[in-house]
């Protein structure tokens, strides 16, 4: 089987979260109970995801020069992604999310300060133009700048390349262009909701909302929706795919689990709701464990029929 090659475009970032008894007020120094650092970012997520699987991927992305980003960097390096595409900028810091869990409720706050994520340019995607237009399926999400997404769906259409659009965290404005140029636009609920100001409450609002992404340009949707699993729309074809149930632990970051491990299905050449029943099972494992990339299985893990 010839290795499937991913080319992510996109966001890292530092969680760094900080439990207490409660959220402190304004104004207040409170003392917290544990502190827990984990790698993040919409991009660097779904790029370990895929690698997990088996896949061939380049991430392309910006760091600042400080121990975030080289730690970052280690950390995508120990996971086997190519990071020769990955430019290091003295302009801004490496991404971070400091976030606040209220450990008596579950709630928290969080404050995302992207940095040199703002800084990836359209002339970073141009360098990378060889891994882009090498890749089976391009990813792009919407933590950087959306003219780099941009620039980076129109290489790999020009040449060919499926794309996949994940517009998290989503805006109420998305141009037609960025409809038009994905093969798969791949929102959860509440961004379908904020791009369409239509409830998606159920299936059949949920496809409602998709024909309005299709719409605007989309060649294919796939919705996720949380336990209810996720919903593909094209001109001709509905498709629910439920979810397994399982007893979730931790959401965060499923829907990364779910976007890398559908590039790397369809990268395989496995048909769309093959590869969406494959990428549902995947997000239920890494819900029933804490944590992001640490909740993401690899594929040793993982019964070989799943593969
Ligand atoms: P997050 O923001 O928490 O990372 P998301 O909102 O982007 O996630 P979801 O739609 O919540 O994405 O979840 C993505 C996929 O993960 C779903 O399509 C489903 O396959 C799986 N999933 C999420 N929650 C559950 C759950 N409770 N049980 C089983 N599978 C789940």
């Amino acid at each position: 089987m010839a290795v499937p090659k991913i080319c992510v475009i996109g966001a890292c970032n530092m969680d760094l979260i900080s439990y207490a008894p409660r959220l402190p007020k304004l104004g207040e120094t409170l003392p917290g109970t544990r502190f827990q650092m984990g790698f993040g970012g919409k991009g660097a997520n779904q790029a370990v995801m895929a690698a997990r699987l088996g896949a061939q991927v380049s991430l392309v992305a910006k760091l600042g020069q400080d121990l975030f980003g080289e730690n970052t960097l280690a950390n995508l390096r120990a996971n086997g992604i190519d990071t020769r595409f990955i430019q290091v900028t003295d302009e801004s810091f490496t991404g971070v999310a400091p976030i606040w869990v209220d450990e008596s409720t579950g709630n928290n706050a969080i404050i995302v300060a992207l940095g040199a994520n703002e800084l990836l340019s359209p002339q970073d995607v141009a360098a990378a133009q060889e891994v882009i237009e090498a890749a089976d399926v391009l990813v792009c999400q919407w933590e950087c700048p959306l003219e780099t997404n941009l620039a980076a769906l129109r290489l790999a259409s020009q040449a060919g390349i499926r794309t996949i659009f994940n517009p998290a965290p989503a805006r109420e404005h998305l141009p037609d262009e960025a409809y038009r140029l994905s093969d798969i636009f791949c929102p959860n609920e509440s961004e379908t909701e904020t791009l369409t100001g239509l409830p998606v409450s159920t299936l059949e609002q949920a496809e409602t909302a998709a024909r309005v992404l299709l719409g605007r340009g989309a060649a294919r949707v796939i919705l996720t929706l949380g336990e209810r699993g996720s919903l593909l729309v094209t001109p001709d074809q509905v498709h629910h795919e439920p979810a397994p149930a399982v007893k979730a632990v931790d959401t965060t970051g499923a829907g990364d689990a779910f976007v890398g491990s559908l590039a790397y299905f369809i990268a395989r050449g496995f048909s769309l709701t093959a590869a969406m029943a494959r990428a549902n099972q995947i997000a239920a494992i890494s819900v029933q464990s804490p944590g992001t990339q640490s909740s993401f299985p690899s594929a040793a893990d993982l019964p070989p029929e799943l593969l």
